[in-house]
């Protein structure tokens, strides 16, 4: 095992000029007398959170196929963002979109549009999965993903790879080549590459922008959250069989062998035919603790709730309560499209059944809490 010395890290605090964006996030402690249970109605109050609007009538868009995210944040704001920026991120996320329309135009499985969905976000160093994910504690990278088949509530999952280019793959090689749903670590980098998966080193992942983020952050220097990046994709096939993936770097700064809930099913991913695919975003504890995709599917199968209310009480209502902001993109069999989130902004775009695409990345596009 590779133990990294962390004094070296202290010149490159001192000379870190170059700031770009960066991620800090401070979680809130809970009270003590709190247990962690998440609020049990859509009517407890949001603690910790700005007052949200009550429930939510209508989802955001029909007859939608696939639709993906790149992660949540601080909103882009139009006037801090460069014409070539807010090019980049649309393209990044038409790009994956049209990477999976791809494959449902061909008669493909959900399963595989969002996997290669979600290939196309991981290969962009924009968003913080694959290329261009985030620094751990110790300036390495630890990279978590999920899939899952929501006609047979088949899954995939791996956590804290080092060496796999894009872990959503790896993720599907779980489900679909073992027995298990979850590898971890070494046995999940030395199971891919049995796969036939190249391995990647560690520099591979390197970005400038999330070096300087990481320097930031060792150096508690106030920042403004733009992205938290985390990216995934949902879809809708030919035979309404509903799929959902999730793959992350995590959060800047995080202790190495931390695992968040994009790995997690029932937190950062699910998928069932009858109910959901959701795949989210955000403060991934809050996400495990409050088994955030999983609700949204239980709240639809035994709340009786619609796609639009179950999300929304998820995302708006409970997780806030917990401590944490994030969102997520939320589709059922029929169509019907969501995505909500109580992070000011969430980077995501939407493909409809006759060919219309639509990126949102500015928060009039998709204000928070609604
Ligand atoms: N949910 C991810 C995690 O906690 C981070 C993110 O979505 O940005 O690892």
């Amino acid at each position: 095992m590779r133990i990294r010395p962390r004094s070296w890290l202290f010149p490159a605090l001192a000379t870190a000029t170059t700031l770009t964006v960066a991620l800090v996030v401070v979680p809130r402690q809970l009270a003590p007398d709190d247990d962690g249970t998440p609020a049990a109605s859509a009517a407890a109050p949001a603690a910790q959170a700005a007052p949200a609007p009550a429930g939510k009538a209508k989802p955001d868009a029909r007859d939608v196929v696939l639709a993906v995210h790149g992660g949540a944040g601080t909103a882009l704001s139009r006037d801090e963002t460069s014409p070539e920026q807010e090019k980049a991120y649309r393209d990044g996320l038409a790009r994956a979109l049209r990477a999976g329309k791809k494959v449902l135009d061909k008669d493909g499985t959900s399963t595989r549009a969002v996997e290669k969905a979600v290939n196309v976000l991981e290969d962009d160093p924009l968003f913080n999965a694959g290329k261009g994910a985030v620094f751990t504690a110790d300036a390495g990278h630890e990279l978590d993903a999920s899939i899952m088949r929501g006609s047979d509530l088949a899954a995939g999952a791996v956590a804290g790879v080092k060496h796999v280019r894009n872990p959503i793959t790896a993720a599907r090689l779980v489900m679909d080549k073992t027995k298990h749903v979850l590898l971890a670590g070494q046995g999940a980098d030395d199971f891919a590459v049995q796969q036939g998966l190249k391995p990647v080193t560690q520099d591979y992942y390197w970005t400038q922008r999330r070096w300087d983020e990481l320097m930031k952050a060792k150096g508690h220097q106030p920042v403004k959250d733009t992205t938290k990046g985390t990216v995934g994709a949902v879809a809708v096939d030919g035979k309404k069989d509903l799929s959902a993936a999730t793959s992350t770097g995590g959060l800047t700064n995080k202790m190495a062998g931390r695992v968040g809930d994009s790995p997690v099913i029932g937190a950062g991913t699910y998928a069932k035919n009858s109910t959901v695919a959701a795949s989210a975003t955000g403060q991934g504890e809050v996400f495990i603790r409050g088994a955030a995709t999983a609700t949204i599917s239980n709240l639809m199968e035994f709340g009786g709730k619609d796609l639009a209310k179950a999300s929304y009480e998820v995302l708006v209502e409970r997780l806030p309560t917990l401590g944490g902001d994030g969102g997520v993109i939320a589709l059922d069999g029929k169509g019907t499209f969501d995505a909500p989130h109580s992070s000011e902004g969430m980077l995501h775009g939407y493909l409809t059944r006759d060919g219309k695409l639509v990126t949102k990345i500015f928060k009039d596009e998709s204000p928070p809490n609604s």
